[in-house]
């Protein structure tokens, strides 16, 4: 297929090298040219404009926030002023729900074609094209995505009608962001209780407590590495999504609220671009004990 792919990023690039290895012709477009050079480098083709990555069958955006879709998508010159009728729009930016039932909304009376299909799994299940992907849209248009999906991803579930697919993602993100934080409330209390960090983590991540995250980062949090990754910039961007969904459904999310402020200090603290992993640090601040 014909794969236009704009937001070529810590996620996007690898997607992007993944459609090219599954066959597919992928041209992708990026404000930053080094991150279109990346793509070229993988055997893909680099876009000079938006017009130029929208003359394809396909169309995947991997933006990082609402904005940045609506002017992409929905803006002067954007993806849906271009495309051919029929054209498939997948968006697999982590976005507000509300931005993807605008975008399905005013794609269909364009003749689009729209799924929503934000992704968990991080940067290394984008490299290893094994992530998570929860898709909001039609029955017919989640089934002309999914063998797009397929090069990308390992569990693909359509989850609802436009929306759904960002509802599932701000629940992902309080549930990851839930466990870092917990994560580094133990590796505090390991450490300034004088137990080797490194070897309590590991008989945590092989009981109960086990996790994926636990799996992944447990050694690279303790070492203090936070080369993002997953910035705190857009776990605070998640953690905003869930809280407005929850004021929506006129529910209360404590835990998620106190998780969100914990996420706010860690950008105020300076640490935005530091990957979410660093939460490690408003925790050991708040206990006074700053790792060198
Ligand atoms: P990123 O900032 O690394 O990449 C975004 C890319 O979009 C950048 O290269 C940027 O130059 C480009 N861009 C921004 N505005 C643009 C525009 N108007 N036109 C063209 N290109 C533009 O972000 P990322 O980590 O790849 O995340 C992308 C999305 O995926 C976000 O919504 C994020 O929440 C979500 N996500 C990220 C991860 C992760 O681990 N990084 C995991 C799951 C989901």
């Amino acid at each position: 297929m014909n794969i236009g792919f704009i937001g070529l990023g810590i996620m996007g690039a690898p997607m992007a090298a993944n459609l090219v290895k599954a066959g597919h012709n992928v041209t992708g477009y990026d404000l930053d040219p080094a991150r279109r050079d990346q793509l070229v480098a993988a055997g893909g083709r680099a876009a000079g404009s938006l017009a130029e990555a929208t003359d394809a069958d396909v169309v995947i955006t991997m933006l990082p926030d609402s904005p940045q879709v609506e002017e992409v998508v929905l803006g002067p010159d954007g993806v849906l002023e271009h495309a051919k009728p029929g054209l498939l729009l997948i968006d697999m930016s982590t976005i507000r729900p509300d931005t993807s039932r605008a975008v399905a909304a005013e794609a269909a009376g364009r003749g689009v074609r729209a799924v929503e299909a934000p992704v968990s799994g991080g940067e290394k299940g984008a490299v290893d094209a094994v992530l998570s992907i929860m898709v909001g849209g039609t029955e017919e248009d989640f089934e002309a995505a999914l063998p797009v999906l397929e090069a990308l991803g390992k569990t693909i579930v359509h989850v609802g009608g436009p929306g759904a697919g960002q509802t599932v993602k701000a629940a992902n993100q309080l549930v990851v962001g839930g466990i870092y934080a917990l994560v580094a409330e133990a590796i505090v209390l390991l450490e300034a209780s004088g137990v080797d960090p490194h070897s309590g983590m590991d008989v945590l991540a092989g009981g109960l407590a086990g996790s994926r995250i636990l799996e992944l980062k447990r050694k690279s949090m303790v070492d203090r590495q936070f080369a993002p990754g997953f910035r705190i910039d857009l776990h605070h961007k998640d953690m905003g999504i869930a809280v407005a969904a929850a004021r929506q459904a006129e529910i209360s999310l404590p835990v998620t609220a106190l998780v969100a402020q914990l996420i706010a200090a860690a950008r105020a603290q300076g640490y935005g671009a530091l990957d979410h992993s660093a939460l490690l640090k408003v925790l050991e601040n708040a206990s006074g004990r700053t790792a060198a």
